[in-house]
């Protein structure tokens, strides 16, 4: 099923997310992991692509798991820039033949030292094209709400999004944000821009406090007040961080939906237990 028809079927849908094992030897428990997820079943689940130094070989194999043991539609993430034509094309191929029909187009994050004029690709937009060749894809691509780091303006950041839409992106997901007004003021700016695609809100429960350092490095993520009060007031207690951290996002998920925001794409680091508390505190919400 392609996650365009899930996010336009006018009801309030919950996705997640996981990631591939970054060893061979954690296949097996990761495998678990997605399995639980996947039998909580939220509308659709993604898989991500070497993101974070994670394999990129384990995607599909994931992904067409979930769809095929669960009914759960999944939506493979696929990375270009330190790739090349055939890969994507056998990438594709492999998707394709497991019956994956959905795909996130990503350009991926820039290795240090990489010789990006030595590239195939150098932005998720040219990967748009690739993937259609493949066939009927619902492509989806990323966006930032408080702007991707390598951009040297918000607005230029919107510019480029669209231009990645033009090419074909139905959809876009976001990266994750801690403060609701920080999104409805981004949805705001690419409607005004003439991007009119469904976006999906990336929310990232936080469940420890090492999490907090990381998610600033990563996303660049402004983190609200009376979030930072949680973390000060609970991190050094693991349990009660961890279900502040879960009642936090609940709160955001169930603003985002209270404001029309219909699409909530969960990050939920292969935790199911994470993925559970929150599916239990929305199950009414999202009926
Ligand atoms: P792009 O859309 O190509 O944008 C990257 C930068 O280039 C931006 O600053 C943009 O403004 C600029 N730009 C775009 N087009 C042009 C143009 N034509 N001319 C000039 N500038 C331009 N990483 C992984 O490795 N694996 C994953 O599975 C993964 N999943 C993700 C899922 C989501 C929802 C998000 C938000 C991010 C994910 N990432 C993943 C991280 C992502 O790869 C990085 O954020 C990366 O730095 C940018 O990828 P992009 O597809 O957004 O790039």
């Amino acid at each position: 099923m392609k996650i365009i028809d899930i996010i336009n079927s006018g009801k309030p849908t919950i996705s997640m997310e996981v990631f591939p094992p970054k060893t061979d030897d954690k296949f097996n428990s990761i495998m678990q992991a997605t399995e639980e997820i996947a039998a909580l079943r939220p509308d659709f689940m993604s898989v991500t692509y070497g993101a974070g130094g994670g394999t990129s070989k384990f995607t599909a194999e994931i992904a067409e798991n979930i769809q095929n043991k669960y009914g759960v539609p999944t939506l493979a993430h696929l990375t270009c820039v330190s790739s090349d034509k055939d890969k994507i094309d056998s990438v594709m191929n492999d998707l394709q033949s497991r019956g994956i029909e959905n795909v996130l187009a990503l350009r991926g994050d820039i290795p240090q030292g990489f010789d990006r004029t030595k590239c195939e690709y150098h932005y998720a937009s040219e990967l748009i094209d690739d993937i259609r060749s493949h066939g009927d894809f619902c492509i989806g691509g990323a966006c930032y709400p408080e702007t991707h780091p390598e951009s040297p303006t918000s607005m230029k950041d919107i510019e480029n999004l669209k231009i990645k839409v033009d090419k074909g992106c139905c959809f876009l997901t976001t990266q994750m944000f801690f403060d609701n007004n920080i999104l409805y003021n981004f949805i705001y700016r690419v409607r005004e821009a003439g991007i009119n695609v469904p976006i999906v809100a990336g929310i990232m429960p936080v469940t420890n406090a090492a999490q907090v350092k990381r998610i600033r490095e990563i996303s660049g993520s402004q983190l609200p007040s009376r979030f930072i009060r949680i973390v000060d007031r609970y991190g050094d207690n693991p349990l009660a961080m961890k279900q502040a951290g879960i009642a936090f996002a609940v709160s955001q998920i169930i603003d985002l939906y209270a404001n029309g925001v219909n699409s909530v794409h969960v990050y939920t680091m292969n935790k199911p237990e994470v993925a559970k508390a929150i599916m239990d505190n929305i199950s009414y919400i999202i009926k």
